[in-house]
């Protein structure tokens, strides 16, 4: 029997730095898979530019998996390649995919400088020079002496690379291009050309760079075994590059790679047209579905519900849409905080993991809380949601998008899935009443809540009743 799928991001910023995660993922995996899970997106596993404390996203040297002692450790911020490879193998008995995060725009942490010349690009205008030629010292030479050429004896020089933010002569914080360098063109348009992200910037028109690229990814995929990947930064890389690497590796390894790209931009154009040009290669997170939660959630109950899934990805191809709530990115006090106020998140988690459309993304801190901001778990509603999800959330649905404050929608269930079956109101206001059909084969049913208090329900001979919530939470009830 064919269960929905559901995908958790297992990690959260504030990880205590004490090399034990990859060690409390492998102890998890058989509790999540009884809670629904089945894939995870790990963090960045290989050796950043902050050592023990790095989360993942300064990347050194993506050979060393926790192997090495480069950057004042041997292990990574989450443990040793042993432990990783051990979490691996433990989700994969669990019958959990695994998504590790790829971080392929940039490398930060150089073993050395090169004096290089290049020209400033205005941070606002990055097509516009504003100085002339000049020799800068750059953090470009990556010769990972800690690892001494094993698995590979590439090193990176400035010729892989398009520019820098720092020049250490000057001691000067500027977008410098490489002199004979272009920015990638096929980026995103913010700031003129969006290549330029962080670090020592890959250049993926350097015929070096893709092929030492390949060849780390069918490295990283033979060791790891990994299912897919959760790819870092897309839109500050040629937008062509991964539909030519994903293709080599789905093609090398036989298997189908499920991709998905965190493309940041709170415009469902905007996506639709990188799904395009990377040829549909790969879903995306649903960034505008993040900004509506997170709009609903301070909007003091005056949202308007009728919209909440408007302009988003899940409406306008969610075959292609990895749905979330929040990440390690969005959380407070971080790069892109924007954190879904917690009273929202049953109803968030209720709209992702429970409409049968889109692969929902559970985030580590909804689930287990984040004790740096003294942010609770989201609770039994999540864990009622998640189970409901695997067991029920399946049949024809119908919408109630009809009302400013209470919408609902509900899932008829299916033969093949006995238990199936559900109703869900929502209100980010007032509470409410709805009267909707969960279709004729549930006449004379009784539906029961399972979160948000109240009675239950009989089905009238019409397949309706008429189903109620409390004021801004999320009601759910299954068949019983
Ligand atoms: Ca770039």
């Amino acid at each position: 029997m064919e269960r929905n799928e559901t995908l958790m991001q297992y990690f959260e910023w504030y990880l205590p730095a004490d090399c034990g995660h990859w060690r409390r993922t492998a102890a998890a995996a058989g509790a999540l898979a009884a809670q629904g899970i089945t894939a995870v997106w790990l963090p960045p596993a290989y050796k950043g530019a902050g050592g023990v404390r790095e989360v993942g996203y300064a990347v050194y040297d993506t050979y060393d998996l926790g192997e090495f002692d480069q950057k004042g450790t041997v292990p990574t911020k989450y443990g040793t390649r042993q432990e990783y490879l051990n979490a691996i193998a433990a989700l994969h008995s669990a019958g959990i995919k695994v998504y590790p995060d790829i971080v392929l725009n940039h490398r930060i942490g150089a073993d050395g400088t090169e004096q290089v010349t290049a020209e400033e690009s205005d941070g606002k205008d990055r097509n516009r020079e504003i100085t002339g030629d000049e020799t800068i010292t750059a953090y470009t030479r990556f010769d990972f002496p800690g690892r001494g050429g094993k698995y590979s004896d590439f090193r990176w020089n400035w010729h892989h690379f398009d520019g820098v933010d720092w020049d250490e002569t000057k001691r000067k914080n500027a977008i410098y291009q490489f002199t004979g360098k272009e920015w990638d063109s096929e980026v995103d348009g913010e700031n003129g050309n969006y290549d330029y992200l962080m670090g020592a910037d890959l250049d993926m028109g350097n015929q070096e760079v893709l092929e030492e690229l390949d060849r780390w990814g069918a490295w990283y995929l033979e060791t790891t075994g990994a299912d897919g990947f959760r790819l870092d930064a897309v839109k500050h890389i040629r937008f062509t590059f991964f539909k030519d690497w994903l293709g080599k590796l789905r093609q090398r390894s036989g298997k189908p790679l499920f991709a998905v790209g965190e493309y940041w931009k709170n415009d469902v154009g905007t996506l639709l047209r990188y799904l395009d040009a990377c040829g549909d290669c790969m879903s995306l997170f649903d960034v505008p579905l993040h900004f509506n939660f997170y709009n609903a959630s301070h909007g003091g109950g005056g949202y308007d519900m009728r919209n909440i899934l408007k302009g988003t990805l899940l409406e306008a191809r969610p075959e292609r849409a990895v749905t979330f709530v929040d990440n390690h990115d969005t959380q407070p006090g971080q790069a892109l905080a924007s954190w879904v106020d917690g009273w929202f998140k049953s109803i968030a988690y209720a709209l992702i993991l429970l409409r049968g459309e889109g692969l929902p993304c559970v985030f580590y801190g909804d689930y287990y809380g984040i004790p740096h901001d003294k942010i609770n778990p989201v609770g039994g509603d999540l864990m009622t949601m998640l189970r409901v999800r695997s067991e029920r959330a399946y049949g024809v649905r119908r919408d109630y998008f009809d009302d400013p404050n209470v919408i609902g929608w509900t899932m008829e269930g299916t033969e093949e899935h006995p238990a199936s079956g559900l109703a869900v109101v929502l209100s980010d206001g007032a509470g409410g009443k709805k009267r909707m059909s969960v279709g004729a084969r549930n006449a004379g049913a009784t539906f029961a809540p399972v979160t948000g208090g109240g009675q239950a329900v009989v089905i009238g001979p019409d397949g309706t009743a008429e189903f109620s919530v409390e004021g801004g939470s999320a009601r759910v009830y299954i068949r019983i």
